[in-house]
């Protein structure tokens, strides 16, 4: 499966602002963890999209926005366009809102939950993990990372990982924040249970769905 391997602030630069009554908004979309909160954070030393014309102040047009959104999803969770499009069709074939769906099916794919359950900094990071075999669910040992999580299911890392340094670390900076309701850590048994779907409203992520379905439906 083919993957992007390069600069993942190139892209964040690219994707992270957006024109809005004539002023530049910035919403980013912080893929290198704890990196994006400090002063070495691309954004901060060049507040502005990458490239000869980055600086140039060019309104987009209703296509672009759209465009940039999904590729701003596309990014946050480390996807191709293929297999983006593919959830996305599958998000509009079930029943229900299908924004929510999608931001559903996107949250609970295995790598995404092992980042938001702190066993990772980034969600790169635990793509990498989960496809080395370090994480079981519920007893079996999975690589693919883009396996979706039924809830009630038990994320556990496997025995012969846990004396591993950057997982304790990891979980150690992880055990100080707030977990989504939707999740429980154990980080003395190095396991995380999925408990339910993900509620929109509590993810803090500058999506908006909506236009992604408008880009798609064109
Ligand atoms: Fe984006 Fe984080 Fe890189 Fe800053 S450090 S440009 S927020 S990915």
């Amino acid at each position: 499966m083919s993957r992007f391997t390069g600069s993942a602030c190139h892209q964040c630069r690219r994707d992270s602002f957006r024109e809005q009554d004539n002023k530049r908004e910035i919403s980013k979309l912080m893929l290198k963890g704890d990196r994006c909160f400090t002063d070495k954070c691309a954004i901060e030393r060049r507040a502005y999209p990458p490239g000869q014309h980055g600086q140039n102040r060019s309104k987009m047009s209703d296509y672009a926005v759209r465009l940039r959104e999904k590729q701003k999803a596309k990014r946050i969770y480390g996807i191709q366009e293929k297999q983006f499009r593919r959830i996305f069709a599958e998000a509009g074939r079930r029943t229900g809102n299908t924004g929510d769906t999608l931001m559903q099916m996107l949250e609970t794919r295995m790598d995404n939950l092992v980042f938001r359950l702190g066993f990772a900094n980034t969600r790169r990071e635990a793509r990498q993990m989960v496809s080395h075999g370090h994480f079981a669910i519920d007893g079996r040992k999975v690589t693919i990372p883009s396996i979706v999580v039924k809830p009630g299911s038990k994320i556990t890392l496997r025995e012969r990982s846990r004396s591993s340094k950057k997982f304790q670390e990891n979980l150690e900076v992880a055990k100080k924040r707030s977990m989504p309701s939707w999740l429980e850590l154990n980080a003395a048994e190095f396991s995380g249970v999925l408990l339910g779907q993900p509620v929109r409203e509590e993810l803090q992520l500058p999506l908006r769905e909506q236009l992604i379905i408008e880009l798609y439906s064109r």
